[in-house]
């Protein structure tokens, strides 16, 4: 009998697939990657609460170099590293991806940071993130960077969540996070705590410890420092989704790019979809000594408090690249041999070109 051959692309690899020197590996899966045709439902609450952010926010960046103190300016910078890396070590790494595991009280801790973020509670934000990596880039992805530069970035959040985001939501497994006593008690009180965490506390205490206006501490520490913290959040769901290489697999949307590490010090994208549970932010080590978040989570394991730290042994990370990279694994320059004439046309621009002469 003749294999069923369905002729819509389904992802799913059939013999006659296989059934190439590659193992199917230069099939174009691009295809697969789009966005059916949709009508967005708008939360008009969060558009208007997007504007009111960023307005105010440009005000705060512009009295933080008027007249701000310094001590507001660095207890605001202090804030946002606290933030990232509740975020990160704590929603992200620890809660979504499972690359480590801790102990309550840097649970405890990571709590209180994820809360002062305000990027929903920690079981919904890892329930939308396994969503995100699990359907990426198709329509139960809940930013399908398909759909665009904006809507990756905030769009999404300005509008209805698809069936298809809530079904593929509702397939994700997130029995440890019921499981967990800190992510259920964050849940229950989740309304209670963050209001208090993200924007009451950072404006009081500038005002009450070293004299700073109410306007000052409102616009810096507590506004501007959240709107920056969500943004470069956004960044990663958006700019990491749409520009750089694909060392590591070459059919998956995000990529690894140096200049958004800078702004958002997590920015090896294609590394993190390829190898989810690594809790470093890429293989190579000079970049995780100034990751924040990988610097953290060390620090905790060296006094105990993180344990069971995950990686990828350097030797699966070439074969991987090797197989399904995009060719850019390591190269040294322009004469590497691995740099084909084909991804030299994809990846570079040639300009004062040479002028021959005869
Ligand atoms: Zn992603
Ligand atoms: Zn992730």
């Amino acid at each position: 009998m003749p294999p069923q051959v369905d002729p819509i692309p389904s992802g799913v690899l059939f013999e006659a697939e296989t059934q190439t020197a590659d193992l199917g590996l230069a099939a174009d899966v691009s295809k697969l990657k789009q966005a059916a045709p949709k009508k967005y439902e708008y939360v008009y609450f969060n558009i208007v609460w997007f504007i009111f952010l960023h307005t105010v926010s440009l005000y705060g960046l512009y009295l933080a170099f008027t007249s701000a103190k310094w001590q507001t300016n660095l207890f605001a910078c202090v804030m946002h590293l606290a933030c990232a890396i509740g975020v990160g070590a704590g929603s992200h790494r620890l809660w979504t991806h499972k690359g480590y595991k801790a102990r309550t009280p840097l649970r405890i801790l990571l709590m209180i940071w994820q809360t002062m973020a305000f990027q929903d509670c920690i079981f919904e934000w890892a329930r939308d993130h396994r969503t995100h990596h699990k359907y990426a880039d198709t329509d139960a992805d809940p930013h399908n960077s398909v759909r665009g530069l904006f809507f990756s970035h905030c769009g999404w959040l300005c509008c209805k969540k698809s069936p298809e985001v809530i079904e593929g939501g509702k397939r994700i497994d997130v029995t440890d996070l019921y499981e967990d006593s800190v992510v259920m008690f964050q849940k229950k009180h989740y309304m209670k705590m963050m209001p208090i965490l993200c924007f009451v506390l950072p404006t009081i205490i500038p005002v009450y410890f070293w004299n700073e206006t109410w306007l000052n501490a409102f616009c810096i520490p507590t506004i501007l420092r959240y709107t920056f913290g969500i943004n470069v959040v956004w960044s990663i769901n958006s700019f990491a989704h749409h520009y750089g290489f694909r060392p590591y697999d070459k059919s998956l949307n995000p990529r690894d790019n140096v200049a958004i590490w800078m702004f958002c010090l997590e920015g090896f994208h294609n590394y993190h979809h390829t190898f989810p549970w690594d809790y470093r932010a890429t293989e190579y080590p000079f970049y995780n000594m100034l990751t924040p978040t990988v610097v953290f989570i060390d620090l905790m394991a060296k006094i105990g408090q993180a344990y069971d730290l995950k990686s990828v042994s350097p030797d699966i990370i070439k074969k991987r690249a090797h197989r399904t990279g995009d060719g850019t694994h390591n190269l040294w320059g322009w004469d590497d041999p691995e740099f084909t004439e084909n991804l030299k046309a994809q990846y570079s621009v040639i300009t004062n070109a040479e002028k021959k002469v005869d």
